[in-house]
């Protein structure tokens, strides 16, 4: 394959590389911002998952403008992989799991909160697409628990999204946090993938939420303990997986024969249903009256005789 191959599959790599982008992706987020003015009067904002730093590029041409001005604007950039350096671009090399990214975000706003966080974040793809769909929403919920500790109130989130099938979870879980929320897909998003984008806007926490990095499904890498929390602060159903790993697995079929010292015995159940729903037909059964009526057979009961029994 030449190397003009891929310009030729796919115009979004081609254009990037004409218009300067670092990555096509920057496509993804100027669409969005064509529909939804994501930048109308923002000056601080944060780009969670920024490598190799094309949406940052987009923050720094769209909110300093060309010519840099636009003085007041501060963006900090974030991603566990270090990125080559952008003008008037804050980069911090961290994880977005954990809440000291969070304070050094804060401490480069002075204190301020941002008006605009956004997040392409993706896991390594392992191909396996429960797996993939689930660490997705893993950093989706990272990302939504940083954004609650750095966003203004009335403030947009924008973030990369699954749509797998429990996606509706997700959505749930962002309109506690704004008042709109809509799923959006670029066109410079392929059609053949999942992908699609989040955008969350009016910032409006519950009232007496304490902003904290409880994503139960991450944190017990953390020191946050999630019982501990109640009310507005405990938005997301914990889920445990309980029992000791040497317990019985309920999907697995074992053989009768448990204990090789003794022989397997039938047990009735402890307690047989008092009523059941099935009683009537094992009364007809016992009766030889529950076969299908033979239309053909002159000795077929009449119905009437299998309820009388
Ligand atoms: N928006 C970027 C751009 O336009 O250039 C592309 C982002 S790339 C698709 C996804 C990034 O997520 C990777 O650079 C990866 O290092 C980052 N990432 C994944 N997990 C992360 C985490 N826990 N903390 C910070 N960055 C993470």
């Amino acid at each position: 394959m030449g190397r003009s191959s891929k310009d030729k599959r796919d115009i979004y790599y081609r254009l990037a590389k004409e218009e300067g982008w670092r990555a096509r992706s920057a496509f993804k987020l100027l669409q969005l911002d064509e529909e939804f003015r994501l930048f109308k009067g923002v000056c601080r904002a944060v780009d969670l998952c920024a490598a190799p730093g094309s949406w940052s590029q987009v923050l720094s041409r769209k909110l300093k403008g060309d010519e840099g001005k636009g003085t007041e604007v501060k963006i900090v950039a974030v991603d566990l992989q270090a990125m080559a350096p952008l003008p008037a671009v804050t980069q911090i090399q961290g994880d977005i799991t954990k809440v000291s990214t969070a304070q050094e975000i804060i401490r480069h706003f002075e204190g301020q909160p941002a008006d605009l966080v956004v997040c392409d974040g993706a896991p390594d793809v392992t191909g396996l697409h429960d797996v993939d769909e689930y660490i997705q929403a893993q950093l989706l919920l990272a990302a939504l628990n940083i954004t609650t500790h750095v966003l203004k109130p009335g403030g947009t989130f924008v973030a990369k999204i699954f749509r797998g099938k429990d996606v509706t979870l997700l959505y749930s879980q962002l309109k506690i946090f704004f008042s709109g929320v809509t799923c959006a897909k670029p066109r410079s998003s392929r059609n053949s993938s999942i992908e699609a984008f989040v955008v969350c806007q009016g910032y409006t926490p519950p009232e007496g939420y304490v902003p904290n990095m409880s994503n139960p499904l991450l944190d017990h890498c953390y020191d946050v303990d999630f019982n501990q929390l109640e009310g507005p602060n405990r938005v997301i159903v914990p889920f445990l997986a309980c029992g000791d790993l040497s317990a019985y697995d309920s999907d697995r079929t074992y053989p009768l024969q448990l204990d090789p010292n003794k022989a397997y015995q039938y047990l009735p159940p402890t307690q047989p249903p008092i009523q059941p729903p099935y009683q009537k037909a094992c009364l007809l059964r016992k009766h030889n009256l529950l076969a299908k009526e033979n239309l053909s057979a002159s000795s077929t009961p009449e119905p009437s005789a299998c309820q009388e029994q």
